[in-house]
């Protein structure tokens, strides 16, 4: 009896396994398509410093989370209009940070909105202001019977740009920034130029949890530039080995300064310098920073600056540069008719949150890489690295 019932144990031994490896199959399986539901998918960086990205497209009512999400979250904004331009907002802890405010004056109402959600104190800690042009400074620059941002928001610390174009202080716009500006300092903001935060050993900010925020070096802080772009403020976030870089509309050769001026590290995310034009995201600077994730705040294919298409933002040349370090490229807007002012998102407003150090994407739009849609199907060749 004890030897059937042994030989009867040994014949359910398998059968018991197939059950629980059946479970666990169907478990699995479900558990991967309630992943895929709501869209998570392995960004493919390797378990330590990997992430995921969000697959589902979202509302931006959607966008709404509770403060303990991630420990740190950067936010890449539309901007309410078909003019392409930046607006930034990166949490860290109790730190809230923008970093410039495009497009155009009416992009105020769309930033408010969305800051809203996030920034229930309306306090700003920090507002980086890269460079003297209205896609990047507009929001702060408003007449005097307009809120500007700095009106809406207290701004504990303003950094901005050090260097202006010849001729650009008398411009209106030029004029209401100083005059927003100076009010805001007026009443209580801490103020520095870029140049000033360098000179005064003031360049690195903690923001707690060990994450900082670094003013780097530029050369055009202290030499003046024909191309109100090199003036760009430039930002390292870096977050444990996690490194994210902010470089305004920096151009090809102020990047070159930028490399030979810091001790760059590899990024995890690269915010597309000039709206991934063919001028900025050169070689020089992408070589040392070999970028995970690249986010291009533009209205994609507008012809707001050329006709010719592969120079449109993002350009070909751009993407070509891009492309041996990542495919992980992702747009904000896409233009539709520029002259009936028509636009809507691409992947919208993108959001990294990093948790841990893992990191997890989530888009107001849709969830596909640059290289899948159907934009960039229509109107860019793909590169030899995407094939
Ligand atoms: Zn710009």
């Amino acid at each position: 009896m004890a030897k059937k019932r042994r030989r009867r144990r040994r014949k359910q031994l398998p059968v018991f396994i197939t059950v629980i490896l059946v479970l666990a199959f169907v478990v699995a399986l479900m558990v991967g398509i309630y992943k895929y539901a709501n869209g998570d998918l392995d960004l493919g960086f390797g378990k330590n410093n990997g992430g995921t990205v969000d697959n589902s497209s979202r509302n931006d009512d959607d966008n709404i989370i509770v403060a303990s999400e991630g420990d740190l979250e950067i936010h890449f904004l539309e901007l309410g209009n078909k003019y392409t331009g930046d607006c930034t907002y990166i949490r860290a802890g109790d730190n809230d940070i923008l970093i410039d405010a495009g497009s155009r004056t009416n992009s105020i109402k769309t930033i408010d909105n969305y800051l809203s959600q996030y920034v229930a104190d309306k306090t700003l800690e920090y507002v980086i202001v890269t460079h003297a042009h209205q896609d990047h400074y507009a929001g702060f620059a408003t007449g005097e019977k307009t809120d500007s941002l700095f009106d809406l928001y207290e701004c504990e610390v303003i950094i901005d740009f050090s260097q202006i174009t010849k001729g650009r202080d008398t411009g209106t716009m030029y004029k209401n920034y100083i005059r927003e500006r100076d009010a805001e300092i007026a009443a209580g903001a801490t103020h520095y130029t870029a140049r000033e935060c360098m000179e005064q050993n003031k360049n690195v900010f903690d923001l707690g949890d060990g994450v900082e925020l670094e003013i780097l070096d530029s050369y055009f802080y202290y030499n003046r530039s024909n191309d109100e772009n090199n003036h760009s403020v430039c930002t390292l976030i870096r977050d444990g080995s996690n490194n994210y870089l902010f470089t305004g509309d920096l151009e090809k050769e102020g990047e070159e300064k930028l490399v030979e001026m810091n001790d760059l590290p590899k990024v995890k995310l690269y915010k597309a310098g000039h709206h991934g034009s063919k001028t900025s995201s050169g070689d020089a600077l992408l070589k040392e920073i070999r970028p995970d994730i690249v986010c291009v705040c533009c209205c994609a294919g507008s012809p707001e600056y050329t006709d010719i298409n592969e120079n449109q933002f993002p350009t070909q040349d751009f993407i070509d540069r891009v492309a041996p370090y990542t495919d992980y490229v992702f747009v904000t807007t896409l233009c539709t008719d520029y002259e009936n002012d028509k636009y809507t998102s691409m992947n919208g407003n993108i959001r990294i949150i990093s948790k841990q150090g893992e990191l997890t994407m989530y888009f107001s739009g849709h969830s596909q890489k640059l290289k899948d849609t159907d934009w960039f199907k229509q109107n860019r060749t793909v590169p030899a690295a995407w094939k």
